[in-house]
């Protein structure tokens, strides 16, 4: 009895001594915060500087970032970065913003949503987020800018979390979960396969049916503490090369001036097409296409 005491105790003592000596896992975190998609929020006018009640909604907005954040540090998040990534990219409040996270604000290179990420990256979050352009009952619909009326890559019709899925693929980071109107998570899903999601609001023609934005707060930080405890179940998003990526503007003079980009073909009166076999070179035409 004595012995076997003894022997349990040594065993119990190295088990101890084994898990002190262990070094936190790492997992680093990109939260990609759009503003269409935040619970309450309706109108264009709610999502722009200037706007009366814009304000409320970048409020709003700050505090979906951070329920992603308590999610993901509820999950085991080593390191966290926030891409705000909305009209001017200075809409998060950066005092409001949980001091866990590193802010990344204004536009810079093709990366565009996704600015900061690589492959350091071990999960995507997407807040906010909207369906593409032309969704019926969805909330602001729309692709990348109101001058795009689609993009298509390799056939498939992506809404801007996709195109976005797909640049996180290139540097291997999987998606985990994604927050906006009902339209937009069902969207995600058909094209990137299943992942977490907050519907915050049912889209009614140009209305709207929304939860409370506490509640949001509350699907958020669940979901996203969800995914990431469940991150080897998501696969990065890669579509295959070689690359064909189509846009279709709302104005003729859009696709005439893509259409001067060296390599790119006028494939109508308001599309134009690139191929190619490096998805980043596919990037970079696209941030440069729809300037
Ligand atoms: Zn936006």
């Amino acid at each position: 009895m004595k012995k076997t005491f003894s022997i349990m105790a040594v065993v119990l003592f190295a088990a101890a001594f084994a898990t002190a000596q262990q070094p936190a896992k790492k997992l680093k975190v990109f939260i990609s915060v759009d503003m269409e998609g935040i619970s309450g929020l309706i109108n264009w006018d709610e999502t722009s500087q200037g706007g009366p009640d814009y304000p409320l909604f970048r409020r709003l907005m700050t505090e979906e970032a951070n329920a992603a954040i308590a999610g993901a540090l509820d999950a085991g998040a080593t390191e966290i970065v926030v891409r705000d990534a909305h009209d001017s990219a200075r809409n998060i409040l950066p005092d409001e913003l949980r001091e866990e996270a590193r802010l990344i604000r204004e536009w810079n290179g093709p990366l565009s949503m996704m600015e900061g990420i690589d492959t350091t990256f071990d999960a995507v979050v997407f807040i906010g987020n909207h369906a593409r352009a032309g969704t019926p009952n969805a909330v602001l619909k729309h692709t990348m800018s109101l001058s795009l009326f689609d993009v298509i890559l390799n056939g498939v019709r992506l809404p801007e979390a996709a195109w976005n899925a797909a640049i996180a693929g290139y540097f291997d980071v999987p998606v985990v979960f994604l927050s906006g109107d009902s339209a937009v998570c069902k969207q995600i899903q058909e094209i990137i396969g299943p992942i977490e999601t907050a519907a915050v609001k049912d889209g009614m023609g140009p209305a709207a049916s929304m939860i409370h934005p506490r509640k949001a707060r509350e699907m958020i930080k669940k979901g996203v503490a969800a995914g990431l405890r469940n991150l080897k179940a998501y696969k990065p998003y890669k579509p295959s090369a070689p690359y064909k990526l189509e846009i279709v503007f709302t104005d003729e003079n859009l696709a005439r001036r893509a259409s001067l980009i060296p390599g790119v073909d006028r494939t109508g009166e308001r599309s134009v097409a690139f191929n190619s076999g490096d998805f980043m070179e596919i990037i970079k035409y696209f941030r440069l296409a729809r300037l």
